[in-house]
């Protein structure tokens, strides 16, 4: 994986304290400050993570992200906002940013969020490639699942799942501590033309989650509000794949 960073930020004084840290514990950096280069450069090179300010000349982070995803590139995003920007974050994480920063914010904050995002996108890629030739089992912390077989072993027991509250727990599972929005979920899961409305998510979630707590307690579905889920995996656990 690549150690460089590209900064996409018009703003000077935010341009450089994120290259000035980042290059501090030896990332190389990359600053670009209109959203269609940064596109241009996020679609054509590698990098770890792409820091993206929203608001930016010509075209904003929004349509940055949009279309950055539909490219199918998958580097990791933290958006940084302006404070009290409440739906600029849901949106943001709607089009698939993994994290945020609220400006202004400090070095300590800036290099924590970046290694958590690293740390996971390593992890997904690891998980990956083990994965890749035998049969798939997921583990996260005590939680095992088997995803051929639509089974589930937590904590060393066998946990009934219906089909669709399986669907649900594999696809955050595939994606721990990355937040899920209700859309993706109803989509994946019960496809673009289902009827019923996003409620049927949250009964399939509350209902999945009252199943793990029966066992407990590393992995847990946390809601966000007004947006939608994350699996997240208690440190002491630990996360590996195999
Ligand atoms: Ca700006």
């Amino acid at each position: 994986m690549s150690d460089k960073v590209l900064i996409i930020e018009d703003e000077p004084t935010i341009a450089r304290l994120v290259t000035y840290n980042l290059s501090q514990e030896g990332y190389e950096t990359e600053v670009v400050g209109n959203g269609a280069e940064g596109l241009h450069n996020a679609i054509h090179e590698d990098y770890a993570i792409i820091f993206l300010d929203l608001m930016l000349p010509g075209m904003n982070g929004f349509e940055v992200l949009q279309k950055l995803r539909q490219n199918g590139v998958k580097t990791p995003v933290i958006i940084l906002t302006a404070r009290n920007a409440e739906e600029e974050v849901v949106q943001g994480l709607k089009l698939g940013a993994d994290d945020y920063i609220t400006k202004p914010f400090g070095v300590a904050e800036l290099l924590a969020r970046t290694s958590a995002v690293l740390r996971r996108s390593r992890n997904e890629e690891t998980k990956e490639a083990a994965v890749s030739g035998s049969e798939k089992i997921i583990t996260l912390g005590d939680l095992q699942i088997f995803p051929d077989k639509y089974e589930v072993l937590l904590n060393g027991q066998w946990i009934t799942l219906r089909p669709k509250e399986f669907e649900v727990l594999l696809y955050l599972a595939e994606r721990p501590g990355i937040v899920i929005t209700r859309d993706d979920l109803m989509n994946v899961v019960w496809g673009f033309d289902y009827i019923g409305g996003q409620r049927t998510v949250d009964v399939h979630v509350s209902s999945l989650r009252k199943k793990l707590e029966l066992n407990q307690q590393t992995v847990q579905i946390e809601s966000i509000r007004g947006v939608g889920y994350k699996l997240m995996i208690s440190r002491k656990a630990g996360l590996t794949g195999r």
